[in-house]
């Protein structure tokens, strides 16, 4: 569910969800028509302060001219070769992946869920080839990897497993950041361990640096294969190209996805020389390396790869972070979380509820603010990269009077 901050007047009429669309989500009324940088406009022209951004994949914010530009071009020029031919977009996005990661090898998809099923694919062929036909994936609570089927049995939110029963087999879930129980839960049908390094759906929860530094040194000594899921935590969003070089670990699997394709469904999974045991019809889909969705994702890398891109990704992190802690102080909240522009506040459930809710509704002013309630206790923030000093001060703002309200004692 999206926490929508909303300007006022609150919409009046009755809500009637479009019976056409299938309900897979809780949305709020509002019907988005256009979008400007960190700005989005309803369909009644009210303006939107944007810190969800497409769900942490916006890199460059709404409407980038850098993608477009490349989107147009590349749609006069060719937008699908098909996946049983090579086409220059998607062998130049491979090469710039595995050159910017150390990595020998790319799959272009077209989903971080996709991604993730190509990542525990390869992990599987591998155990079959090195640790004789070993499966099984150890991942970690209350992680997210995604809704394809295989995907939900990987996560370890809570319940996934069973909605949708019988689960696929070959996951089992250890506690984050406990080397112990992984170490424990090794076994001689483990092939590989699977983990973000910093659980987005969680609510920002970080890895710590030595529970993924032991994970390396456990996959070594067993023949395991390191996993790491960057689909939300990577291209920059956490301050560096790969989150993994801030936790100072070679995985030998990378996922990517969201911001990779900056609005443009693309993912990645990257592996490293000898890993890959991929033959001819093992993997593949229609849509996979499309040249469309490459010569998008090359424009995202050369412009999150310009000199002081990622100089500004911290900056207005540490701006960020700072600017919540003091909103935390003022409004009696909790902690700050989160690394770069993945960041969270930790609310108490029943406030974070209001905010999410009802006393936000009433936010004054000429614009609402959109932010993300990751769990019922942590606000999440995740605005565009290329955030400028002065918007983060806009959204602080916002939120300093949506919390105001949130927080008000009852007239
Ligand atoms: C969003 C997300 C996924 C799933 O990506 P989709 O593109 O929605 O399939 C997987 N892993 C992580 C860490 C994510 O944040």
């Amino acid at each position: 569910m999206t926490a929508l901050l909303q300007a006022t007047p609150p919409v009046a009429a009755p809500f009637h969800p479009p019976p056409a669309v299938m309900p897979v989500a809780q949305r709020p009324p509002q019907v988005f028509v256009r979008g400007q940088g960190s700005w989005l406009w309803d369909a009644q022209d009210r303006r939107y302060f944007d810190a969800v951004q497409g769900w942490a994949v916006n890199t460059l914010g709404h409407a980038p001219p850098a993608v477009a530009e490349a989107l147009a071009h590349q749609a006069g020029t060719l937008l699908q070769a098909g996946p049983g031919f090579y086409n220059a977009p998607a062998i130049a996005l491979c090469e710039r992946l595995c050159a910017l990661s150390g990595l020998a090898h790319a799959f272009i998809t077209t989903s971080g869920a996709e991604a993730n099923e190509g990542a525990v694919k390869l992990a599987r062929k591998w155990g079959q080839q090195q640790r004789g036909g070993a499966a099984t994936v150890i991942t970690m609570a209350n992680s997210f990897h995604g809704r394809t089927l295989a995907m939900m049995a990987a996560s370890g939110k809570p319940g996934f497993d069973r909605i949708f029963a019988p689960a696929v087999p070959g996951f089992v879930h250890m506690p984050f950041n406990d080397l112990a129980a992984v170490r424990q839960a090794i076994g001689t049908d483990t092939v590989a361990v699977m983990l973000e390094l910093v659980q987005g759906e969680a609510g920002v929860v970080e890895a710590q640096p030595g529970f993924v530094q032991g994970l390396r040194a456990l996959c070594d000594a067993h023949g395991l294969l390191l996993i790491v899921d960057e689909v939300q935590t990577g291209i920059g969003r956490c301050g560096t190209l790969f989150a993994h070089t801030q936790w100072d670990v070679q995985p030998d699997i990378v996922t990517l996805g969201k911001g990779l394709g900056a609005g443009v469904p693309a993912g990645a999974v990257l592996a490293r020389a000898g890993v890959c045991r991929f033959v001819p019809g093992d993997q593949g889909g229609t849509y996979n390396g499309n040249a469309l969705v490459c010569a998008a994702a090359l424009a995202v890398l050369d412009a999150v790869s310009a000199p002081g891109f990622m100089q500004n990704v911290h900056n207005r992190g540490e701006q960020l972070a700072a600017g919540l802690a003091r909103l935390s102080a003022r409004h009696g909240l909790g902690g700050v979380h989160g690394r770069g522009l993945l960041r969270a506040l930790a609310l108490p459930p029943q406030l974070a509820s209001g905010v999410v809710a009802d006393a936000a509704r009433t936010l004054p002013g000429d614009c609402g603010l959109l932010v993300n309630p990751a769990q019922p206790q942590r606000l999440r923030l995740m605005p565009a990269l290329n955030i400028t000093a002065a918007e983060v001060d806009t959204l602080l703002a916002l939120l300093d009077r949506a919390l105001a309200i949130a927080t008000a004692p009852p007239a």
